[in-house]
């Protein structure tokens, strides 16, 4: 009979090997059905073109998935059986009922996700990772998907830790990651959801509406609509902005200073964007002038 340690890294891959399964027969639904919808009903006119953006960031998605199996020894799911089999982490110290934990562990791990994006915008060297997202010229459901290796890599170490401490049932966890992808995707796209829909849906769930505000090239609107999944903490915290002044068909969506297509959307060109930015001093604006630094309550 093989050890216990052996049985339990056994349940850990096959548990992981299921995971990876689900996760990607819902990322591939999601995108054919929001890439289907986009393609019916666009919000926008798209300003680049569209087959090469699209291969640089399914490229982008092999190149990140790949990284993230040879850089990390553990993935986040991993980290939540590990912790489980030791009960180690906060929610492992007291008892609640299954249903109340998962509950618990989806909304902090939904508020430790805000956290990390707001620290992505103010901190300089985070931003400068990070706004390979924003350079994006155009907003469709392929930039949910779009971020760079570095940030996904330091993304999973940053949901281990906050996995490990919290000690999330691994069910919640990987219920959290499969919201989490299939969320992005969502609120990224590039669909035109009835306004009375929109409005009523952003009680619970950031839409692709709440979400292009974020994406503008103006940076009070840039710094605004964090979440991903909730969108309560950018109520609570007051990053909260309803539309675009310019409207979702005036407003221009990307960086100021990062205009060139052959530059943004294309492989390894937008891999080099942080280091690329740190010698040019390529930068968000220190603000709008005349712009309000603080964005009207919801
Ligand atoms: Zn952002």
């Amino acid at each position: 009979m093989p050890p216990a340690p052996a049985i339990l890294g056994d349940a850990s891959s096959l548990a992981e090997g299921l995971a990876s399964g689900l996760r990607l027969g819902v990322f591939l639904t999601i995108l054919i059905v929001m890439a289907g919808w986009e393609w019916l009903h666009p919000r926008r006119p798209l300003s680049a073109a569209k087959p090469a953006r699209w291969l640089t960031h399914l490229l982008l998605t092999f190149l990140n998935s790949a990284a993230l199996r040879i850089c990390l020894p553990l993935t986040v799911l991993g980290a939540a059986l590990w912790a489980e089999q030791r009960s180690w982490g906060l929610l492992h110290q007291i008892s609640l009922p299954a249903s109340v934990e998962t509950v618990i562990s989806f909304v902090l791990l939904d508020l430790a996700i805000y956290g990390q994006h707001v620290a992505s915008h103010h901190v300089p060297l985070l931003w400068r990772i990070h706004l390979v997202h924003h350079a994006d010229l155009d907003i469709d459901v392929t930039t949910g998907f779009r971020f760079h290796t570095v940030e996904i890599l330091i993304s999973a170490v940053f949901k281990v830790l906050v996995v490990v401490l919290l000690g999330a049932p691994a069910a919640s966890v990987l219920l959290f990651e499969i919201v989490l992808n299939g969320a992005a995707m969502f609120n990224h796209s590039n669909i035109n959801l009835p306004q009375p829909i929109d409005r009523m849906l952003r009680w619970m769930l950031v839409t692709p509406d709440m979400h292009r505000v974020h994406h503008s090239v103006l940076r009070h609107e840039t710094d605004s609509n964090f979440g991903f999944n909730l969108p309560w903490w950018d109520y609570l915290f007051r990053t909260y902005r309803p539309q675009p002044e310019l409207g979702h068909e005036g407003m221009t969506i990307g960086l100021p200073d990062l205009r060139n297509e052959q530059e943004v959307d294309r492989l390894p060109g937008l891999l080099m964007l942080p280091l690329r930015s740190l010698a040019r001093r390529h930068h968000r604006p220190a603000t709008d002038a005349g712009r309000p630094e603080h964005p009207p309550e919801p």
